[in-house]
């Protein structure tokens, strides 16, 4: 026989009058109660989240975030201001949903950056997510497709947001999501395909509803491999989408574009274009030319470029962010109580080969691990207390090593 008289301790329903009731220690809970308390616990952590986000946009105004970065990231001056600002509007917005009397509806402010690889544009979306403390992941567009064909769906990019946080939703909800290589799903014309294009157009419509803000069912592993798992609703409304490509050859579009307006002014004399340079004039129009679909680039309403990085931006890198490459190595020698030195001329060096072999930015830290890694695996077995790095010593090491492989990473 049933005890009539077991009702929930919070609310007083009965039994017959809930799904289900819960026996603790000293008293019941019924399913109804449960789900008010979780709403509850909910909006309370919301609460908790934004007032700690209103207190880092309290401290950090645009001209805080750029300095922010200006840490981390040498030059891109431009790119810095216009995300800076893209990002304090994006987390301005997050606040102000929460507020009532919303008569302005803010949009999304997600982001496109265009600029040759090694440039700096994961690093800086990257730092960006790390100075707010925000969970942060990286995907690479050529892995995606559209549903139902061999590849990652693009849900799969939420999955990733998620493992970056544990799978805490409401973290998640509040993320940056670095989108790498968005120029490789460009579909082939400029023209909509007749034929399917799975991996590009096809990628392109199945991101639109990611990057605008749905309700998304995300697989917790990603891809179709757990037929049976649960699916975690994940809402993408306040997600920052930043999205990078080198956007190879887009040049020909920004000519042709500032050629058709130059002549449509008259004189053409009057803009003096920097030829070497023409990212900095990037525009969605070019975007679009180059094969991103309309809905797509209406989605990304930022675009800004990186510059290409010149000499003295090359050999700042080596030397000047807080965690730069030489840095870096001379912690790991410290730790073995060893002193660094670098001569000065090295650094041209580096730089000199970073340039030969055309690597950027990302061929220095391969050109610093193949003149230091003899000193790294000898000196620790050595009563060595001071590696001077000379030139000699390091044209030494660059000839020895197989210089192939240096150009091969890119
Ligand atoms: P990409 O533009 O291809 O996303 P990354 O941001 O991944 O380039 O840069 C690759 C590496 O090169 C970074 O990890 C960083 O060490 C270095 N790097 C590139 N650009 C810069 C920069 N502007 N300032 C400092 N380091 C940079």
């Amino acid at each position: 026989m049933e005890d009539k008289s077991v009702v929930c301790s919070f609310c007083g329903r009965s039994k017959q009058e809930t799904d289900v009731l819960i026996a603790g220690t000293t008293g019941h809970i019924c399913n109804l109660c449960i789900n008010q308390a979780h709403e509850i616990i909910s909006e309370e952590m919301q609460q908790q989240t934004n007032a700690l986000l209103a207190e880092k946009l309290t401290l950090l105004k645009p001209i805080e975030i750029k300095d922010h970065l200006d840490q981390f990231v040498i030059g891109q001056d431009h790119a810095k201001k216009v995300l800076a600002v893209a990002v304090y509007n994006h987390y301005k917005r997050i606040l102000q949903q929460s507020e009532k009397n919303q008569d302005v509806d803010i949009e999304k402010s997600n982001i496109m950056l265009v600029g040759k690889t090694g440039t700096g544009k994961t690093l800086l979306a990257r730092s960006i997510a790390k100075m707010l403390n925000v969970p942060f992941t990286i995907v690479d567009a050529t892995v995606l497709t559209e549903a139902g064909y061999v590849g990652e769906d693009v849900e799969g990019i939420l999955s990733r947001l998620l493992q970056a946080c544990d799978f805490d939703v409401e973290l998640a909800e509040r993320g940056i999501v670095f989108i790498d290589e968005i120029d490789k799903i460009a579909r082939k014309s400029d023209n909509p395909s007749i034929t399917r294009d799975v991996s590009g157009e096809g990628v392109q419509q199945a991101m639109l509803k990611l990057l605008e803000g749905a309700t998304v069912n995300v697989p917790p592993q990603g891809g179709r491999k757990h037929p049976d798992q649960k699916y975690i609703k994940v809402d993408t409304k306040n997600i920052l989408f930043i999205c990078g490509g080198a956007f190879d050859g887009i040049e020909r579009h920004i000519r042709h574009r500032m050629n058709t307006h130059a002549l449509g002014f008259g004189n053409s004399s009057d803009l003096r274009v920097d030829d070497a340079n023409l990212l900095q004039y990037v525009s969605p129009q070019d975007v679009k030319r180059f094969g991103i679909i309309p809905e797509l680039i209406g989605r990304l309403p930022v675009v800004t470029h990186l510059n290409p990085l010149d000499r003295s931006a090359l050999r700042n890198i080596l030397t000047e962010p807080k965690n730069a490459i030489i840095k870096q190595y001379r912690r790991l020698f410290e730790i073995d109580k060893i002193i660094l030195k670098v001569e000065d001329e090295v650094y041209d060096f580096i730089v000199d080969k970073a340039e030969e072999f055309q690597l950027g930015a990302r061929g220095l830290r391969s050109i610093c691990e193949a003149l230091m890694v003899d000193a790294m695996f000898e000196l620790p077995s050595s009563d060595a207390n001071e590696f001077v790095l000379t030139l000699d010593y390091a044209q030494s090491k660059l000839t020895h090593t197989n210089l192939g492989k240096l150009r091969a990473v890119s």
